[in-house]
């Protein structure tokens, strides 16, 4: 007799790194097959369901969602750092997007065309792919993984979803909470493991039609590398590193408090996190010292919670080290609050006299990091914020009507920000990067529908 030993990984709370959170199961590469497998069986019930009904399904998954908010966001929480109201407002953030794709169910999927024959009916009908492969990371426990699935159900798919390791207490809530809301058995799967084994299976498997990834660059290269000859769609989400204009015009109040709130949010760990700031020189004492108040009006352990695990800790404190060693001057922050037995928390830092070419204004550091720099105009400004291999999103602030509509012109990112910060995006708004940020069809919105679903076109002689 074979015994099978499972592999169980317990998870640690990163604001007290000694207290165990809970276990997860860990699957095997047969597993992991096995699931694919099964996804593969349920995708004929599953496309034949009404896109109605699936939709109805995505709501029930909202107001259990909603029903079990504290739980979820408790969870999450415990598991990678972000502070309980974090967690919350991420919580309901993930209804809205269940919601938003609910309503897709009942909307058109396809448009009548007109025919160069009177006796021809010529129409468009999407249709689902099959299965899609789901892969997340843990910065965004809840909203990335169901601004994934949610499209990829309702338009008739099913799913096989690897969350982060991170993560997995929160992944396997958010399954459970998917069967009880009636999903059908084996529709959606949630498979726990390493990306090196469980997400590298999942990604060669020959079943998969699509791989929607958001993580870092060196795992969405890895992704490509692999699929890239093959027929795979492939959407790849990935790092960026965001700037901010302020402009002598601008509403510096507002501005200092936008950028700093772009920077430090959920602890600096945004892909769209505000990382650079180019400040024009006739202002930039006066804006430089709001940011400096900004910032020293935040919490750490109250209003910003600790980095997400040990490593994340570790990468960012040297990339502090990096900077101050390049010659960088530190002028907030720059050391971690409490000792890492007490969590992993880091102050908010805020870098000036940074030169462009500096590691602190050109890698993304994921972490509580500003790097301020003065330029002399808005030319200046444009022409730096757009010289980096990134293009997710950027700001300007200003009130001058010309530069904004110049900067929405001229600015490398997928999303653009006139007075407000680099972050934030809504469920019906598509979200995605250009360069090195981004490959594939936009997410969310109307756009998700590129992704998830292939056109039919339809002929029909009716002489
Ligand atoms: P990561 O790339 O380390 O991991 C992401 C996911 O990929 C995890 O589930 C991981 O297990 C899996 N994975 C790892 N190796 C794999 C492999 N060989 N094959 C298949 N899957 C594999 O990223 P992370 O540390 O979880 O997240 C942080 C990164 O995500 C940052 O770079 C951030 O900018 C990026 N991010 C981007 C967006 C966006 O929308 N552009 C949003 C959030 C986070």
């Amino acid at each position: 007799m074979t015994t099978i030993v499972k592999e169980i990984r317990q998870q640690f709370n990163p604001a007290c790194p000694s207290e165990c959170v809970g276990q997860v199961e860990l699957m095997s590469i047969e597993e992991t097959k096995a699931a694919l497998t099964v996804a593969q069986e349920a995708f004929e019930g599953w496309k034949n369901t009404s896109s109605v009904a699936r939709g109805d399904i995505l709501r029930m998954m909202a107001q259990l969602l909603e029903e079990n908010i504290d739980i979820v966001a408790e969870t999450a929480s415990k598991e990678m750092g972000k502070t309980k109201n974090e967690m919350i407002g991420e919580v309901k953030r993930g209804a809205s997007i269940l919601r938003y794709f609910a309503q897709e169910g009942m909307r058109s999927t396809g448009e009548v065309l007109p025919s160069v024959s009177e006796a021809k009916l010529l129409y468009t009908k999407r249709v689902p792919l099959g299965v899609i492969v789901a892969i997340t990371p843990w910065n965004f426990p809840v909203a990335i993984p169901l601004w994934k699935i949610a499209p990829a159900l309702v338009y008739g798919n099913t799913v096989v979803w690897k969350p982060s390791i991170e993560v997995a207490l929160t992944g396997k809530l958010l399954g459970e909470l998917f069967e009880q809301a009636g999903l059908p058995k084996h529709v959606l799967q949630v498979v726990q493991g390493r990306g090196s084994t469980v997400g590298q299976v999942l990604v060669e498997a020959p079943e998969v039609k699509a791989i929607t990834f958001t993580g870092s660059n060196g795992v969405g290269q890895n992704i490509l590398n692999t699929v890239g000859h093959t027929k795979k769609k492939i959407q790849l989400e990935l790092g960026g590193k965001n700037a901010a204009i302020i402009l002598a015009d601008a509403d510096l109040d507002v501005a200092a408090r936008l950028t700093v709130e772009g920077a430090m949010k959920q602890t600096g760990q945004r892909c769209t996190a505000t990382s650079r700031v180019y400040i024009e020189e006739a202002v930039y004492e006066k804006a430089l010292e709001k940011i400096i108040a900004e910032a020293k009006k935040i919490e750490v352990g109250v209003t910003m919670g600790p980095v997400s695990s040990k490593e994340q800790y570790t990468n960012i404190l040297a990339a502090i080290d990096k900077a101050k060693a390049e010659g960088a001057t530190l002028v907030v922050g720059g050391t971690a609050t409490k000792g890492k037995e007490e969590g992993y928390f880091i102050d908010p830092t805020i870098f000036t006299d940074v030169n462009h070419t500096m590691s602190v204004a050109c890698e993304e550091i994921f972490g509580p990091v500003l790097a301020v720099m003065k330029v002399k105009d808005y030319e200046e400004a444009i022409k730096l914020s757009n010289d980096t291999e990134f293009g997710l999103s950027a700001s300007i602030y200003t009130t001058n009507i010309q530069k904004a509509f110049d900067f929405i012109e001229r600015s490398e990112v997928g999303l653009v920000q006139v007075n407000d910060e680099t972050g934030g995006a809504e469920p019906q708004a598509p979200f995605g990067g250009m360069k090195n940020s981004s490959t594939g069809a936009r997410e969310q919105g109307q756009a998700a529908k590129e992704f998830f679903t292939t056109i039919k076109t339809v002929t029909i002689n009716t002489r």
